[in-house]
């Protein structure tokens, strides 16, 4: 089992993209966790907007009425001990829930494309990687939040998988959608995302791709241990 320092090491970027539903927040999770790194999901981010838009009746499609309201909304990250993972806040309220409900789902990537909202919140996940040290998930983090950053992942799967694993993901937590409703929203959302003119969904080029869809969750987070342990030197990386 690969063991990466956590006191001495020198600490990285580390960028995850890729389409929906590829086990990207899966990934970026655990090796923040591994690595004692901060772990951002940019995508909650997005969802906390379209939430926001959707509770206060903003017109979602028009780009000036969504940017007008930006200066209201506050979002935060908390750890919670009982889930072992990061709870999204709106304004002080735990949203973690409600920003993965079909509406939201079915909205966010419309909101995603608006400039003024990606430039809010490259700000913010900008400032979230100033001392390294950081894993985070999206869309752009390779190509636009953190060109630099010292690692960047490339992660798809095939669909099936992904509908597979979303929907599971899912029924864990009660939220209830078919597979076949799963499989639409996924791919209207890689459509819309890889083709809006503002910081589309695109590979860097100088990203590694994993295909992960025949690979399990410790062989890929492995996977990528290893390349982390070639980056931070041999001191820290000890198999
Ligand atoms: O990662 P997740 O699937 O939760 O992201 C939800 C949506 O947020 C994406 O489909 C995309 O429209 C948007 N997004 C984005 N840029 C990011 C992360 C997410 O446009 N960096």
């Amino acid at each position: 089992m690969l063991y990466i320092c956590k006191m001495a090491c020198k600490k990285i970027v580390i960028a995850v993209d890729g389409y929906a539903a590829c086990g990207k927040s899966t990934l970026a999770k655990a090796l923040a966790k591994k690595l004692n790194y901060i772990y951002v999901d940019s995508g909650a981010m997005y969802r906390t907007v379209t939430l926001y838009c959707l509770q206060n009746k903003v017109a979602t499609d028009d780009a000036q009425a969504v940017e007008e309201v930006l200066p209201n909304i506050h979002i935060t990250f908390q750890y919670d001990t009982d889930t072992d993972a990061a709870q999204t806040y709106l304004n002080g309220k735990n949203v973690e829930r409600l920003i993965r409900s079909k509406q939201v789902s079915d909205t966010v990537s419309r909101v995603s494309v608006h400039k003024a909202v990606r430039h809010f919140l490259v700000q913010q996940q900008q400032a979230f990687g100033r001392n390294k040290g950081i894993t985070m998930d999206g869309r752009d983090i390779g190509t636009v939040v953190f060109p630099d950053a010292e690692l960047k992942i490339f992660v798809t799967a095939n669909l099936a998988v992904r509908t597979q694993r979303r929907y599971e993901e899912l029924q864990h937590k009660g939220i209830h959608m078919s597979e076949a409703e799963i499989a639409h929203n996924l791919q209207e959302r890689d459509h819309i995302d890889s083709t809006r003119k503002e910081s589309p969904l695109r590979q860097a080029k100088d990203a590694i791709v994993i295909d992960n869809s025949h690979l399990s969750r410790s062989e890929q987070l492995n996977l990528v241990l290893e390349m982390v342990a070639d980056l931070v030197g041999s001191n820290c990386g000890v198999s």
